[in-house]
């Protein structure tokens, strides 16, 4: 399969080149040339990195990778992601927090650090993989990376405007890992990150690579537990599943819209925001207003300029086409708490606020007579945010394993200014 840019298509690339690249050459973000007529034959009751080296091989045919999509997605994908049911038979929840760094981003790294591993030939400069994070991207593909050869770890993120357990998590790998507190927001990191991408003496005097969630090697893995949930569910309830997820720079709900353009048996695509409402806004006047982001309470989805809006505008230009698509709601502060509160009694689950914002919504269709069962997307492990959820539910989170073993490491952050020049001077410090 060939990949173009969402706005100049007439120069497609491989795969490979396309997930080197990250962004393609006109600032634009890959899409498939051709979608895949048919749904392969998929094994829905395999483990998931069976499952997805069959849903993922059309995506890399012709391509270098080809032959190593089973090893890439055996290495990567061998994660629990388990469909739960609640205590309402209305609610189920899809689990995506059981990798090493207790939120869903750890799919997706792993599995573009298992192709970057490959791609890497034995002669090649050492890559240096520039990540600004709003709290769990970073620490997943720092974990996905660490110690691995050929490669180091530049990770940013805004000083206070993480949860305290993940900014330790950032700071606690070492090795090939550095890790910078930014005065400065999360925008401010992008921008940074933009700059040094731009600057080409930097990169000739320095490869840089990026696995922000933009891109291809990203979006592709997150299909497969929308596959694996769907196709179990079709079976088990005999109809197509319908999530809500909790979205930011909406990569992780734009893979399920994907997964059902490829035929899988997914219904309704609900995106869940906090009170950066750029997506529910878009929606209903039609107009698309990129703004500041909010800090709040879900901190993760903390996005005013949502990367990720760019291919599914390309996908359906048409705003009535768009809403027939995906639907959006934002949820307050006061809201997510509510919900933390509520939960354990209500669902027998502590949630993360992240996926909190995703039950808030469905307990709202419920409100509003829908009475068909939804599944909300668990984006993170309540543990990650004890400082906000445990006030909440009144009791400690049992913290776990993968994420206690993170803990109980040193954690070291340089502090650095919110300047192109100050990212530059660090790196060149690191050669
Ligand atoms: C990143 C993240 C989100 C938002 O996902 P996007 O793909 O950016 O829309 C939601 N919840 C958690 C816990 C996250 O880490």
């Amino acid at each position: 399969m060939r990949f173009v840019s969402t706005r100049e298509s007439s120069l497609a690339v491989s795969l490979s080149e396309a997930l080197t690249a990250g962004l393609a050459p006109d600032g634009g973000l890959y899409l498939p040339q051709q979608w895949p007529t048919a749904l392969p034959d998929l094994p829905a009751s395999a483990p998931l990195p069976e499952l997805a080296a069959a849903l993922l091989a059309p995506f890399f045919d012709e391509d270098p990778l080809a032959g190593q999509l089973a090893s890439i997605c055996t290495e990567a994908l061998a994660l629990p992601a388990p469909v739960v049911p609640t205590r309402d038979p209305g609610l189920y929840l899809l689990e995506l927090f059981h990798g090493p760094t207790a939120a869903f981003k750890d799919f997706a790294a792993r599995f573009l650090a298992a192709c970057f591993a490959r791609l890497r030939r034995p002669d090649d400069a050492e890559l240096t993989i520039l990540v600004a994070t709003s709290g769990d991207t970073g620490g997943a593909v720092a974990a996905a990376f660490h110690r691995r050869p050929g490669f180091r770890v530049v990770v940013l993120y805004p000083d206070g405007k993480v949860s305290p357990r993940q900014a330790h998590q950032l700071g606690a790998f070492g090795d090939n890992v550095h890790t910078y507190r930014v005065a400065g927001t999360f925008d401010d990191c992008q921008a940074m990150v933009k700059a040094a991408f731009a600057d080409e003496a930097l990169r000739a005097a320095m490869p840089l690579s990026s696995a922000n969630s933009i891109s291809l090697g990203r979006l592709l893995p997150q299909m497969s537990y929308y596959a694996a949930a769907s196709l179990r569910w079709q079976i088990v309830h005999g109809r197509p599943a319908n999530f809500v997820i909790p979205t930011g720079n909406l990569g992780n709900a734009l893979a399920c819209v994907l997964a059902r353009r490829l035929g899988l048996p997914i219904g309704d695509v609900v995106l869940a925001t906090n009170a950066n409402r750029v997506l529910p806004d878009l929606l209903h006047t039609g107009e698309y207003r990129p703004k500041p982001s909010i800090a709040t309470l879900a901190n993760a989805m903390d996005v005013g300029v949502p990367s990720n809006l760019e291919r599914l505008r390309a996908l359906y230009p048409d705003i009535a086409d768009l809403r027939a698509q995906v639907s959006a709601d934002s949820v307050s502060d006061d809201e997510l708490r509510a919900v933390m509160q509520t939960s354990e009694a209500r669902y027998g689950h502590v949630v993360c606020p992240h996926t909190a914002a995703a039950i808030r919504v469905v307990e709202r269709r419920r409100d509003a007579g829908c009475e068909r069962p939804w599944i909300a997307v668990a984006t993170a492990h309540p543990a990650k945010f004890d400082s906000v959820v445990e006030p909440c539910v009144g009791h400690p989170v049992p913290v776990p394993p993968a994420l206690a073993e993170i803990l109980q490491r040193p954690s070291q952050a340089q502090p650095m200014a919110s300047t192109a020049d100050a990212l530059k001077a660090a790196l060149h410090a690191l050669r």
